[in-house]
């Protein structure tokens, strides 16, 4: 078995909003812009599995 350092740190983006628009960004992981619903702390894209984290304090805008 090989341990790669670079492993854990997958592409990892801090966002202020729930709401996460992606489309993979430009290369092979590109797909059609999708929008992603953040339900607790973070969610991975399903297209390009770019891990998309919500910013500490953010998201609780009031209603
Ligand atoms: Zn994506």
């Amino acid at each position: 078995m090989t341990l790669e350092p670079s492993s854990a740190t997958a592409d990892t983006f801090l966002v202020e909003s729930r709401s996460v628009a992606c489309d993979g960004g430009d290369g092979p992981l590109g797909h059609p812009r999708v929008w992603l619903r953040i339900p607790e702390h973070d969610v991975v894209c399903p297209y390009c599995s770019r891990h998309y984290v919500l910013r500490e304090g953010a998201g609780h805008e009031a209603h």
